[in-house]
């Protein structure tokens, strides 16, 4: 038996056999080929077929986000075409007499190298499109989609996971998590959260390739893991299990009661969720609403940009399927960790001040009014609400105002019915946010506090650095005031808060949140009702709120 430690992420036991994911880059090796020359057709051949994919793309983006959004692939095509590339390609192939995935993969480092040191911000902006480029012939080569097939129940290991590929896992067959790298504040974490799953990160190199296949323990309570469990382990660990299923079973008693003090103050209790395939866990926990559905997985689950109908067939479900509870959905909080290859969005210094969430449907409206057009449009079936992410300023609201109101008086053109009274809400998850707070509750009808991103921004703490997760403390007295504040602003003009981020499933803080006035908390569907029993046992008239 192999003992290894992280840091957990989410509770619970994990039982089975580890599955471990290496990324397409990874898999890239070098080896000799016989006939150097046949190679180099191999090459071709993947070459037009990738061209061929890129065809496609181009017209499914042109009908679907325009031409100018549309352009970046006729780049693509273009380097691919590049003779500099090309050459460099089979130069390796032939001279070196290796194979063409080796060689296409070296080819776009060394290129994507040269643009990102280049003073041109425009070539600069390339190195990550020759990537994509590479990425797609090696694809193609290795005869793959890039997605990680599963067949049985496994507990995944990896280096490190990508939100986008995350999702992109099939959830019924994913028992667990478990990474060599990553912070607890990621997405991927959240994500885990979200999937109710034991999830253990940073485990560093002791989590080897060679595990694959080998049976495993989880223990997501406290990050440990046992490859090969021996026997008193494995029954200490069924015995821990059953515990935990017999915990939930005593919270599912808690279904259809109300979420009230025993001195009779009451909160709502929502549930965060990335898919509608995480309604059906909404609802088994009986949350009151989605006080927060991340549209951007929907976004990362594709290659290529949902369409409005797509969008709209799952809103349409989310609406329908809450019976009138409310939906508050997002819209498109992409950029920094969050990254789908088909934005082509630029390498940036610092991602999580870069070009991202509204800043990017500001600047590209065809991307935003397309998404605020399936909105509206399932707003008819449905207790839908809008949020933005990463407010920062007035003008935002305004203009985000502006482009509504373009969107409704197209869709009554066309005599499509939506919502005309849908509440408007935004995240509040920046300090500059905060500040203004009073001024943005005359412009909106809703807050919710993001704090996963409030205490990144508020004590300059990257929440992807797993070498700061010490530092990150959502405790922070400064997190907690300003929470305070908002939720006065808020109050003052008639408004109601509540809170998204990781916090509000912080059951140290419940009673705070409850003093605070705090309307509403979203939490993961499998926190739901654990939250709903601390809200049922807490007696405020016995605590002194103190937040210093
Ligand atoms: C947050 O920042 O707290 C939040 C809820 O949004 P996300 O975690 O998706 O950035
Ligand atoms: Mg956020």
């Amino acid at each position: 038996m192999y003992v290894l430690k992280g840091k957990s992420v989410f509770g619970g036991i994990a039982i089975g056999k580890i599955a471990f994911y290496i990324k397409s880059k990874e898999k890239i090796k070098r080896y000799k080929v016989d006939e150097p020359e046949e190679e180099a057709v191999r090459f071709e051949n993947a070459r037009q077929t990738a061209l061929v994919q890129l065809e496609e793309l181009y017209k499914k983006a042109l009908a679907e986000v325009g031409e100018a959004n549309a352009a970046i692939i006729l780049v693509h095509q273009m380097m691919m075409e590049d003779l500099d590339y090309l050459d460099s390609i089979r130069n390796i192939i032939l001279n070196q007499g290796v194979n063409a995935e080796y060689a296409v993969g070296v080819t776009g480092d060394n290129f994507s190298q040269m643009f990102s040191t280049m003073e041109d911000e425009y070539m600069k902006e390339r190195a990550a499109d020759v990537l994509d480029i590479s990425n797609r012939i090696v694809r193609v080569l290795n005869k793959e989609d890039g997605r990680f097939i599963l067949t049985e129940p496994v507990i995944i290991a990896a280096d490190d996971l990508a939100p986008s590929e995350t999702i992109q896992l099939d959830k019924n067959m994913v028992l667990s998590f478990i990474t060599r790298q990553g912070s607890t504040n990621s997405h991927t974490a959240i994500l885990a959260r979200t999937m109710n799953i034991p999830a253990v990160i940073g485990i560093g190199e002791e989590l080897k390739e060679e595990y694959d296949g080998k049976y495993a323990i989880i223990d997501g309570f406290t990050g440990s893991i046992y490859i090969e469990p021996e026997e008193n382990v494995l029954k200490e660990m069924e015995v821990k299990k059953k515990q935990e299923e017999e915990k939930k079973v005593l919270l599912q008693k808690l279904r259809g009661q109300e979420n009230v003090t025993i001195d009779g103050k009451k909160i709502n209790i929502y549930a965060n969720i990335g898919n509608s395939t995480d309604i059906g866990a909404v609802l088994k926990n009986d949350a009151g609403g989605i006080g927060l559905f991340r549209s951007e997985f929907l976004y990362l689950e594709k290659d290529t940009f949902p369409t409005e109908e797509e969008q709209f067939a799952i809103y349409k479900y989310a609406a329908e399927s809450m019976a009138g509870k409310k939906v508050i959905i997002r819209t498109l909080d992409i950029g920094a960790d969050k990254q789908a290859g088909y934005f082509d969005l630029p390498l940036e210094e610092n991602p999580a001040l870069g070009y991202r969430a509204i800043r990017i449907c500001l600047t590209e409206k065809d991307i935003f009014k397309t998404q605020l057009r399936a909105l509206y449009r399932a707003s008819a079936f449905g207790n839908i609400a809008i949020m933005f992410p990463m407010i920062t300023s007035l003008e935002e609201v305004k203009e985000i105002k502006e482009i509504i109101m373009e969107v409704k008086t197209e869709l009554s053109e066309t005599g499509i019915d939506f919502n005309n009274n849908l509440e408007l809400g935004i995240m509040i998850e920046t300090p500059a946010a905060v500040m203004i707070s009073d001024m943005l509750a005359k412009e909106v009808d809703f807050f919710s506090i993001g704090t996963n991103d409030l205490t990144q921004y508020t004590l300059a703490i990257d929440r992807q650095n797993p070498k700061l997760d010490k530092f990150y403390n959502p405790h922070h007295t400064a997190i907690l005031r300003m929470i305070q504040l908002t939720a006065d602003n808020a109050h003052k003009n008639g408004k109601w808060i509540g809170i998204c981020g990781e916090l509000a499933g912080d059951l140290s803080l419940t009673e705070t949140f409850l003093k605070m006035g705090i309307d509403e908390l979203s939490v993961s569907p499998g926190l739901v009702l654990g939250l709903r029993n601390k809200v049922r046992e807490s007696d405020l008239s016995k605590i002194k709120k103190n937040i210093n």
